[in-house]
């Protein structure tokens, strides 16, 4: 039996997976067990940072591999300490909190919000607004997070406390929130999985004044839209605004799991001794990668993730065959005349790996994809569009 057959067999039926093996790879060129190489624009879902097996990130790992795998949370090590204090400090947040994944950094800021609203407005003041077409994760709490009914379907009861609105509705946000005794008002910046679509920022400005006037939590989940992704180090940066909390992971540990919950200083305090924690969470060989991901995004790295991303809004909105083209940075949501499964069949063949958000086209490359390959990707992808 191939890989692909003992996956189909002993792997449960969660993915629905291309048909293709990833062997190896470098950058942001990856290899199928034919030898096949293939431009990657996914990155492991917005992951990989600096494409696969970067030298910088990968000699950090390796390095720390060698020293410590693992001590738990019972004991200090470097790579936790300075990547929190390297995060603090590009953000102005206070203290970070590590988990291992997005869901992970997603229940802890809902259990700072919970804590925060029952010790200063109450006990009944639990409930969590989040917008729908949202995505925050998979566990029973991030999945009643998630403003997406068709995920909630035959796993109930989810956990309770949790109400949605219309994203970009500021009447309805308020309505709702005015019915509801709320800790906190959870939103992506861009919401990714919901078919790449930034928030206005005349929605975000009110929501934020909205949320400070009442003493609402605001949570913001970059875990897809964070660690430059959205060419600033987070997209609220994008958005003039200062969150209460700030949940990352995907690109953060560049390619190691690591999921991590920013904390402004009004909840600084709010988690204690006992209050939250993780086996993993802050694994040193994790941090260690995460750090070469943090420090590499400067304002050069940065200002080339947004000539990037121009190159591509510009490129594609013209192009034949594509209705739309939304995002931010190099999180891209392209509408296609063609279905995104065909879109992205043909472009597969041609060697170039896309993803899908609901209907659209989706990509999401390494942030530090040569010019040349992203070109070349955006040409095969425009044939595809026309053609496929
Ligand atoms: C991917 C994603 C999550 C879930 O992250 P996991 O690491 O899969 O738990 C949560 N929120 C957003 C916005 C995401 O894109």
């Amino acid at each position: 039996m191939d890989t692909k057959q003992i996956d189909k067999e002993y792997v449960a039926n969660t993915y629905k997976r291309f048909p293709v093996e990833i062997v190896s790879g470098k950058g942001s060129l990856v290899y199928d067990e034919t030898g096949k190489d293939y431009i990657d624009m996914g990155s492991g879902i917005a992951v990989n940072s600096f494409g696969i097996a970067d030298d910088v990130w990968t000699a950090a790992v390796t390095e720390q591999l060698g020293k410590v795998q693992h001590m738990s949370n019972l004991y200090y090590t470097e790579p936790c300490a300075k990547l929190a204090k390297t995060l603090c400090e590009r953000t102005g947040m206070k203290k970070v909190f590590f988990a291992n994944s997005g869901a992970e950094a997603n229940e802890c800021a809902i259990k700072v919000a919970r804590k925060y609203a029952a010790e200063h407005k109450g006990a009944e003041y639990y409930t969590i607004m989040t917008l729908l077409n949202s995505f925050h994760g998979r566990t029973l709490t991030t999945l009643a997070a998630t403003g997406q009914d068709h995920f909630h379907e035959l796993f109930q009861p989810l956990t309770p406390g949790f109400v949605h609105t219309p994203a970009n509705d500021l009447d309805a946000l308020i309505k709702t929130a005015e019915q509801n005794k709320l800790a906190a008002i959870m939103i992506e910046m861009v919401q990714g999985e919901g078919g790449v679509n930034a928030l206005d920022s005349e929605f975000v400005k009110g929501l934020y004044e909205y949320a400070h006037a009442h003493d609402i939590i605001v949570i913001v989940d970059e875990v897809q839209t964070g660690n430059g992704r959205s060419g600033a180090l987070y997209a609220y940066m994008n958005y003039g605004i200062q969150p209460d909390v700030v949940t990352t992971a995907k690109g953060l540990g560049g390619g190691l799991p690591l999921g991590a919950a920013l904390m402004a200083e009004k909840v600084e305090a709010v988690l204690g001794y006992g209050d939250h924690g993780s086996t993993y969470g802050g694994n040193p060989v994790c941090c260690a990668g995460a750090q070469t991901v943090i420090d590499r995004l400067n304002d050069e790295l940065l200002a080339d993730v947004r000539r990037k991303s121009a190159y591509v809004f510009e490129t594609l909105s013209r192009a034949p065959g594509v209705e739309s083209v939304t995002g931010m940075g190099l999180m891209i949501g392209i509408k296609t005349t063609k279905p995104a499964g065909e879109v992205l069949a043909y472009c597969m063949e041609h060697g170039v790996l896309c993803l899908t958000a609901k209907d659209k086209v989706r990509l999401l490359p390494a942030l530090n994809i040569p010019m040349e390959l992203l070109e070349k990707a955006i040409a095969v992808l425009m044939a595809a569009c026309e053609r496929a």
